[in-house]
């Protein structure tokens, strides 16, 4: 048996959990994230193909102790056949856990596909329930759909649903409560994102941001008592609270990347759709993973290469400090 390589960087932190974008293209093209028009995509040739991300998806799991995968993009329900890949992922052995983050448009059509298949858990982003609003953040129509699909979801049985939503001054104070409403009719966990600097636009203030602590405050105007309840596990980056609305109790979480970063526990790895290995959503560097297969390269300097990029991450993602710089890549192009 081959001997365990443990993804462990340079501050003890170690690498267990990957997150592995199978396209930069989007149906929509929400603000924080795309340009309104003129996208530039990867051309298909520079994109990993699914024999090309198993191989590494399983390099990691047998070779380095990964434990999780989540499947996101872009969209990643926009990629042809990606079924056959959740397929495909489901089979590693060893592979405790397999997500993917949707945006819900195409859900509802493939919900119980994605279940059989083997996907455990999935987020679904969810900024708004109103079609206006919801225009005017992703500038296409659609809520209808995303709500139809997050039904397909609870149907289907997945091991766990929960909602993300960007938390957005001037946008999301207004949509705190319905949304958790919502949620909690449907038993599923809503999470507050603030947003971060990864627009396309380049557009990103620290004035946009609506903070974790004022979602609180104003969720307890709403609510009542909102009572902290934990991480939902260590290396979890949601700090979870209950509270509860007529009646039903409901567990929502706030997501402080901004206003209390948690990268002393990051336990995060991610694959762009071409293959860059990324250790941070705010690295400026990838490690090219994907010519190095084409070249050749064999499984044991694949890992050499995988470890090299863990050892060069950074501490925190500095986004307050004053020399910060967002990455060349949109959050479309990473992979949230
Ligand atoms: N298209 C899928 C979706 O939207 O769920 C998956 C990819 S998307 C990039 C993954 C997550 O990143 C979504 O929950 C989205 O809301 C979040 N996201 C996108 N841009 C962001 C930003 N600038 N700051 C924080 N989260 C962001
Ligand atoms: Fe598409 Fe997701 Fe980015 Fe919105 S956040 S534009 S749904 S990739």
């Amino acid at each position: 048996m081959t001997d365990l390589i443990a993804l462990v960087d340079r501050f003890g932190r170690r690498h267990n959990s990957l997150r592995i974008s199978i396209t930069d293209r989007c149906n929509i093209r929400c603000f924080y994230c795309m340009p309104e028009h003129n996208a530039e995509f990867l051309p298909r040739s520079s994109v990993l193909t699914f024999e090309e991300i198993e191989r590494l998806a399983r390099l990691m799991v047998h070779r380095c102790g990964v434990r999780d995968i989540r499947i996101t993009g872009g969209e990643p329900l926009v990629r042809r056949d990606c079924v056959e890949l959740v397929a495909m992922l489901a089979k590693i052995e060893g592979l405790a856990d397999l997500s993917m983050t949707t945006n819900g448009i195409l859900l509802r059509e493939k919900a119980v596909e994605l279940r059989s298949a083997g996907l455990q858990r999935l987020n679904i982003s969810l900024d708004t329930l109103d079609e206006a609003t919801f225009v005017k953040i992703t500038r296409r129509s659609g809520v209808d759909q995303v709500i139809a699909g997050i039904d397909a979801a609870i149907e289907a049985g997945f091991e766990s649903i929960k909602l993300n939503a960007l938390a957005i001054r001037g946008i999301s104070e207004s949509e705190l409560v319905g949304l958790v409403r919502f949620a909690i009719e449907r038993g599923v966990t809503l999470r507050f994102i603030e947003f971060m600097p990864l627009d396309s636009d380049r557009a990103w203030q620290s004035a946009d941001v609506l903070s974790g602590d004022a979602c609180l405050e104003l969720l307890s105007r709403a609510f009542g008592q909102v009572t902290p309840a934990g991480r939902e596990h260590l290396s979890s980056p949601a700090e979870t609270f209950v509270l509860s609305s007529e009646g039903r109790e409901g567990t929502i979480g706030i997501i402080r990347s901004v206003t209390r970063p948690f990268c002393g526990d990051c336990n995060r790895l991610r694959l762009t759709a071409d293959g860059g290995l990324r250790n941070c959503l705010f690295a400026q560097t990838e490690t090219p993973l994907r010519d190095a297969m084409r070249d050749g390269c064999d499984d044991d300097m694949l890992i050499q290469k995988i470890q090299q990029c863990v050892g060069e991450k950074h501490a925190a993602h500095g986004i307050d400090s004053n020399n910060f710089r967002p990455p060349d890549r949109p959050m479309h192009a990473i992979g949230g």
